[in-house]
């Protein structure tokens, strides 16, 4: 038998129509399309290929991509300027940090500078608090978000089963331990200092690999009723794989995605929804703002 394969260009291509719709609507009801800000701090390497292809993506569905590059050596100071000047914008709906980051910036410390409202990949502490409180309306890191999505998509049950995650990350390992939690699955949580890790692995109904080491799943250590979500990105000198052995295992679980073509394609849909998510929270004239500011007819009239 041979796995199902969980296609993530296809649900990216059912994502990418639904935001366009959603994107048409908010820039007609406000003029202008939103905008989606992406710091990068290097004009070169793995930082500038993310931030061209999430620009390129969201030019896709109608939002605008603002990429700003902070000078070499910006300071802490000047830092939280920038990002602060991109938090007061009204017309920039989301902020994401293209890493990696230069080494005297910690990650965390800048992502701390966006305001809660605009962090589309969820990197802020209170998007982070948000998640591991199992908050549904949290903004989550777009990979983790994006291996929901798969399973959702093919409609894959989560709630009583028993999920492996493989990697304790704060992009992908923990926040997926957590949105898997919240959709009822029970969850074991695998890394470098797991002791057997395919005891744990071969009892997986959801196996979830985030660990960034190629070839890392073998076929004996599935079972064959798994569903494999596998978020390696690696590139080797066979190209770009993934940390399961996908050839040798597809046959024998239930179903996987490929990579290239599984979470990857899904996770810059899954940013570019919580963008428009947070655009239509921005927009004045969204009802829910609406709501807010009109006092209902029933109490005007008592008044
Ligand atoms: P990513 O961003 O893909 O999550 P990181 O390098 O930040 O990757 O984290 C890798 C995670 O995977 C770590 O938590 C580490 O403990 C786990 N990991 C890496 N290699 C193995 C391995 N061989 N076995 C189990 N866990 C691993």
């Amino acid at each position: 038998m041979t796995a199902r394969l969980l296609d993530g260009r296809a649900v990216a291509s059912r994502l990418w129509r639904e935001l366009s719709d959603r994107v048409a609507d908010l820039a007609e009801r406000s003029g202008s399309p939103p905008r989606l800000a992406v710091i990068r701090f290097a004009d070169q390497g793995p930082a500038a290929v993310y931030a061209d292809s999430l620009a390129r993506a969201a030019r896709g569905i109608g939002i605008e991509p603002v990429i700003v590059t902070p000078p070499e050596g910006v300071t802490g100071s000047d830092l939280a300027a920038r990002i602060g000047a991109l938090n007061r914008d009204p017309s920039v709906a989301g902020i994401v940090v293209a890493q990696p980051l230069p080494e005297s910036l910690a990650v965390h410390e800048v992502a701390a500078l966006i305001a809660p409202a605009k962090d589309v990949d969820g990197a802020t502490p209170e998007s982070v608090g948000r998640v591991a409180r199992g908050d549904p309306s949290a903004f989550v890191p777009a990979t983790a978000a994006a291996v929901l999505a798969i399973l959702r998509a093919y409609e894959i049950p989560i709630a009583g089963r028993r999920a492996v995650v493989i990697g304790r990350s704060a992009v992908v390992g923990r926040p997926v331990a957590s949105l898997l939690t919240a959709a009822d699955a029970t969850v074991v949580v695998c890394h470098r200092q797991t002791r057997n890790l395919a005891r744990e692995t071969r009892r997986a109904e959801i196996l979830v690999a985030a660990a960034g080491a190629p070839g890392l799943i073998q076929p004996e250590m599935v079972n064959r009723s798994a569903v494999i979500i596998d978020c390696g990105i690696n590139v080797t000198a066979d190209g770009l794989v993934g940390d399961v052995d996908f050839e040798a295992v597809r046959p024998i679980v239930r179903a996987i995605t490929p990579v290239p073509g599984g979470v990857g394609p899904v996770t810059t849909m899954t940013l570019l929804e919580q963008t428009v998510r947070a655009a239509e929270r921005l927009a004045p004239e969204s009802p829910d703002e609406m709501a807010r500011f009109t006092v209902p007819a029933r109490r005007r009239q008592q008044t």
